[in-house]
């Protein structure tokens, strides 16, 4: 019998084709996936699901202690989530406002998302990255770590908010555990907290300032692994790995997704997106 992710790969060559034709029609807003899809396969794949290419070592046969679920949405709902990140004058993607407690952030209709992270791991860049399909939004990418000491507020459309929190660990902002710790217990429409991990280093002792803070609150959160480009397949590999014993050992609301990344190739970007669009409820 085929494994099943031989079986997976020569499906998505299938839909492949089947989604050009109709993203011409459908989507034509969105260039973007389209140009993504005539890719050849290979770095199509790389770019759009880059644990693919570890799923030989992750399939639950021969790893009974891994439970790793691999999000894989089909191609359809990837071209449109990235049509939901794409700003047109009918689909406003704006930075909205910045808050340092609770009080002062803005009060928005959406379900929102959080991006929370030690200082330099890569979040700025991960939500610029995030947002390339609406050049007009501002977002700071330091050149020194810990510039990010307010909560910062983008909407997108009338889908949803994602909310970019002050980075932690090195000259972190004092009042950083009130600021965050309220914001993440009191925030009512706060649908999923996504967790910044560096690929290159792993979870750090700082980290845990913000896992016990989500275990905490018994918030739904998922990890994402940061700047993939800089790792070699076998030591993403030993990453995923770790952090998914670390997850399945140490954590209760963690969920068992994790999403790797990269702002300087792209990879996992337009999966992150669809991720993003689907939890907020903007694919059913
Ligand atoms: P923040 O403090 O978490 O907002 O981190 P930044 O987004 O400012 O990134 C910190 C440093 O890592 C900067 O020098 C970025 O250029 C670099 N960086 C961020 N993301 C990536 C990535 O995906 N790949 C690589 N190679 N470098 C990255």
């Amino acid at each position: 019998m085929a494994a099943p992710w031989v079986g997976r790969a020569t499906r998505r060559l299938l839909e492949v084709s089947a989604v050009r034709g109709r993203l011409s029609r459908v989507y034509s807003t969105s260039h973007a996936f389209a140009e993504v899809l005539q890719l050849p396969k290979k770095q199509m794949t790389k770019l759009v699901y880059p644990l693919q290419d570890l799923e030989q070592y992750l399939v639950p046969d021969t790893r009974p202690d891994l439970h790793l679920r691999i999000y894989d949405p089909s191609l359809e709902n990837i071209a449109r989530a990235d049509t939901i990140f794409t700003a047109t004058a009918r689909n406003r993607i704006d930075y909205v406002s910045s808050a340092v407690r609770l009080d002062h952030a803005p009060d928005l209709p959406w379900p929102e998302v959080c991006f929370i992270g030690r200082s330099n791991v890569g979040k700025s860049s991960l939500i610029k990255a995030l947002f390339s399909l609406a050049p007009e939004v501002e977002v700071r990418v330091s050149k020194k770590p810990g510039h990010t000491k307010k909560m910062n507020f983008f909407r997108v459309g009338k889908h949803f908010t994602l909310v970019d929190m002050p980075g932690y660990g090195y000259r972190s902002p004092k009042d950083f555990v009130d600021m965050v710790e309220v914001y993440l217990k009191e925030r009512t429409n706060l649908k999923r907290t996504f967790l910044l991990v560096d690929s290159v280093v792993g979870i750090q002792n700082t980290d845990n300032i913000a896992i016990e803070m989500c275990e905490e609150f018994a918030l739904p959160y998922v990890m994402v692994l940061t700047k993939i480009d800089k790792s070699s397949k076998g030591q993403l590999l030993k990453q995923v790995l770790q952090i998914q014993k670390f997850v399945n050992t140490q954590t209760q609301g963690c969920f068992p997704q994790l999403f790797p990344v990269s702002a300087v190739t792209y990879s996992g970007i337009h999966l992150l997106r669809c991720f993003i669009a689907n939890i907020t409820g903007n694919l059913d």
